[in-house]
């Protein structure tokens, strides 16, 4: 389904003087000493312009921290004073959101656990209509692009123009080396369907360790993503929640001085060049498609042949053989063996797919 989002870009209300743009601090706040010496320290780094806490934290058991609660939304509030720097929280029900406005929080975010409802999102909603405030959306836990555009719609239908998306990953069934696979494709999507909404990279939350921050943080902008939200701790040691995930004042310094911004566009050679390359790619896929639709007009010849005489579609030793033979040509030819694997993989499922269409066309 098409839609629509009204947003306001990002540089009509933030003030970016550095790319990319930063929001960072704690997973949760702990204690007042260590949002101010955090925030401080943050605060020198001109890419960082937004200062995060999360009060409220939504935990998998309870009883596991769960967040300072009210007074937080105090200490915040000093932190900007000291600081200068705009105040981030996460708000899960309309209750945080309402003393967030109280406590003159600057941006509000929802998380990846309450973006999975409709029924939360619709509530946030109502109390965010008429309250001129930035929103920022993390992507659902589970990988579906259309909930978090929900959740976008319903928020900017509240008549929040000042909308961010914020990719943090997704819940991934294999052990796998991040905490949230970033499965890059789905905000790249996002990004094709709506190219006006500015959207974040979470690397914290992907990686779970810090190991693959600056290659993560790297890839984001190497996408064009607009700036990323990293956590950071004075001693990331003793925190209460995302130990592991969180890095040092000075570490964030560093990794954001080892982040390389490539250009969006070249010279016009770059682009002559570009755009004769991408000429031979449109050439290609045409005829990747039809080659793929006579492949599918010659998959219903063999479903109306094996229908006539009565013989099973699915033959197992033959389909073993050609992804056999398909795989070792491909890697022949330096095409990587999972890509083919997938690839292969859809073909066949769409060609059954075919032939059992023929087959019911013939039992009604
Ligand atoms: C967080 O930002 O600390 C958090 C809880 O994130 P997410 O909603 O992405 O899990
Ligand atoms: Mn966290």
């Amino acid at each position: 389904m098409n839609s629509a989002l009204n947003i306001l870009p990002l540089n009509k209300w933030l003030n970016i003087s550095k790319y990319p743009f930063v929001i960072s601090g704690p997973c949760s706040a702990e204690t007042e000493e260590q949002l101010l010496t955090t925030a401080k320290n943050i605060a020198k780094i001109p890419n960082v312009k937004i200062f995060r806490a999360g009060i409220w934290k939504p935990r998998t058991r309870p009883e596991f921290f769960e967040g300072v609660g009210i007074k937080g939304l105090k200490w915040l509030k000093n932190v900007k004073k000291e600081t200068g720097l705009l105040i981030a929280v996460e708000v899960a029900n309309p209750h945080h959101i309402e003393e967030a406005l109280h406590y003159d929080i600057d941006i509000l975010w929802i998380g990846a656990r309450t973006v999975v409802n409709p029924f939360s999102i619709q509530e946030l909603a109502k109390v965010l209509n008429g309250v001129d405030i930035p929103v920022m959306i993390k992507n659902p836990v589970n990988p579906d692009l259309e909930l978090w555009i929900g959740a976008l719609e319903r928020i900017n239908n509240a008549g929040i123009r000042k909308l961010v998306a914020i990719h943090r990953g997704f819940y991934f069934f294999k052990k796998s080396n991040y905490r949230n696979i970033p499965m890059w494709e789905i905000p790249i999507e996002l990004k094709r369907l709506f190219p006006d909404l500015p959207i974040l990279c979470d690397p914290s939350h992907i990686c779970g360790n810090t190991e693959l921050l600056q290659s993560v943080s790297q890839k984001a902008l190497d996408l064009e993503m607009d700036g990323l939200m990293i956590e950071s701790h004075i001693n990331p040691e003793t925190a209460l929640t995302d130990g592991e995930q969180q890095i040092t004042p000075k570490k964030l310094q560093e990794l954001i001085a080892g982040l390389t911004v490539r250009k969006e566009k070249g010279n016009i050679d770059f682009e002559n060049k570009l755009e004769k390359l991408r000429i031979e790619i449109d050439k290609l896929d045409e005829e990747l498609i039809d080659t793929m639709s006579r492949r599918m007009k010659i998959v219903e010849k063999i479903g109306e042949f094996k229908r006539d005489n009565n013989i099973t579609i699915l033959q197992i030793k033959r389909w073993n053989n050609i992804l056999q033979e398909r795989l070792n040509n491909g890697i022949n030819l330096g095409l990587n063996k999972e890509f083919l694997l997938k690839l292969f993989e859809l073909i066949h499922k769409q060609s059954i797919q075919k032939q059992t269409d023929i087959l019911n066309k013939k039992n009604r």
